[in-house]
């Protein structure tokens, strides 16, 4: 298989394709969708099923985590930076209401990060996107 014929990483990380055939969706709806996020269980190209082991998206959180502490610090010097304001609740507003709009995709790519680069085993095999 050429270099050209591999699918690429970013672009499957982004649009929430599956880890191994970097095909198969790994959510059966939009990240801002009013009736929640679906994430299928398995990946409807190659069948792999994303849920490793029973509870394996709860080390997401730990990724979750990490996104919501870099968005925390980047918003706090960002709106201080901005708008050069003390008064805490200043802070409090903005940091709060732009998490709570950033949770769906803290939510999403927290696990679509942990699928594709944190679990132990699970890789690219690029045989594995040629249509059957
Ligand atoms: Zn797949």
């Amino acid at each position: 298989m050429s270099e050209k014929e591999k699918l690429k990483m970013w672009p499957a990380i982004v649009h929430a394709k599956c880890p191994r055939c970097r095909v198969g969706a790994i959510y059966s709806n939009p990240t801002y969708s009013l009736f929640g996020q679906k994430m299928l269980e398995n990946c409807p190209h190659c069948e792999l099923k994303y849920e490793r082991e029973p509870g394996y998206f709860y080390a997401a959180m730990y990724v979750s985590y990490a996104f919501v502490v870099a968005e925390l610090v980047t918003l706090g010097i960002g709106t201080s930076i901005l708008t050069g304001s003390s008064n805490p609740w200043v802070y409090i507003i903005v940091l709060l209401s732009v998490v709570g709009i950033l949770a769906p995709f803290n939510l999403r790519y927290s696990r679509v990060l942990l699928l594709h680069w944190l679990t132990p085993g699970l890789r690219y095999k690029p045989e594995m996107s040629i249509k059957r």
